[in-house]
């Protein structure tokens, strides 16, 4: 690809002492933009998560420039030096391995940073496997919840699924490929298996895929079968009606203390089930 001929930028040079956030590919090279290689091509220095990646880049594109890593382990140290070539009055492009910086990648700390300091930040936006992943979902795109990674602690898990699993919105979460049958069976147990859901796969790349229709279908395909590539995962909302209204952590919650406490099941979900206008079977169900 000719960089100079394809761009309606193509003169315009990065402008001094800009921080650029630049989107590269999310696995096909072919997706960049030629706004974004004309600035790759032509700042003072490009900050990047690994430099083999960039390298890939430059090389498919047949350029080279400056590279300075900049990744979760050095950010913290390497954003005092960024600032400071900013205020030298060089360009600085920030890149990561994949897809936009400052999602679940390296940039948010530098580009707070700069922004407090009064540095321009210019966006010269890419791909983005949530977005990318919620569009071809079919679920409805115009609102949603981005959750990224899930922590690690159980209870910290559930916490948040059980707060997004009651939105109508449609949840988009990244997962890595060896813990995603956990997940699914945890997004089971919270969820429900008819909950409606899109596993997406290796977006952008030649063995792309999008496994659904609902999570038990989705468990039962990968039984037995080894889960490769990068994931994303996206959930179809809740059809708003009143029994989805109410808080379930706080209820499941509320219900336990009430059988510890000495109450029945039963009786438990009675009381809770009058007290918050809800289905008795609905809270029987939760324990
Ligand atoms: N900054 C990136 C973005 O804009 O999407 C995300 C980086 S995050 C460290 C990496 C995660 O993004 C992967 O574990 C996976 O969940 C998701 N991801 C990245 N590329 C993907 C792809 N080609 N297909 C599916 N999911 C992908």
């Amino acid at each position: 690809m000719n960089i100079k001929s394809s761009s309606s930028h193509k003169n315009q040079e990065p402008e001094s002492g800009v921080l650029y956030i630049v989107g590269t590919p999310i696995g096909n090279l072919n997706d960049i933009s030629p706004r974004a290689l004309n600035i790759l091509k032509n700042v003072s220095l490009i900050a990047c998560e690994d430099t083999r990646q960039t390298k890939k880049i430059m090389s498919k594109y047949e350029f080279s420039n400056k590279l300075t890593s900049f990744n979760k382990n050095n950010s913290h140290n390497k954003t005092s030096r960024l600032i400071d070539e900013l205020n030298s009055e060089k360009s600085v492009a920030i890149v990561s391995d994949a897809g936009m910086p400052s999602i679940c990648d390296p940039g948010e700390e530098l580009i707070k940073n700069a922004t407090s300091k009064g540095i321009k930040v210019i966006c010269i936006p890419g791909p983005c496997a949530a977005t990318t992943a919620l569009v071809s979902s079919g679920f409805p795109s115009s609102k949603f919840t981005f959750e990224g990674f899930l922590p690690r602690k159980k209870y910290e898990r559930e916490k948040i699924l059980f707060e997004i699993g009651k939105s109508d919105k449609t949840i988009i979460l990244y997962e890595s490929p060896h813990r995603l049958k956990k997940l699914l069976i945890e997004l089971r147990e919270i969820f429900g298996g008819d909950r409606e859901v899109k596993v997406s796969r290796e977006l952008t790349k030649k063995f792309e895929q999008h496994i659904g229709e609902n999570i038990n279908e989705v468990i039962e395909y990968f039984q037995g079968r080894d889960v490769l590539g990068e994931i994303t995962i996206v959930i179809k909302g809740v059809k708003k009606n009143k029994n989805s209204e109410f808080n379930q952590f706080e209820l499941k919650k509320e219900l336990n203390e009430l059988v510890e406490a000495g109450l029945s099941l039963s009786q438990a979900s009675k009381y809770l089930a009058k007290k918050n206008n809800i289905s008795k079977s609905l809270i029987y169900n939760m324990y």
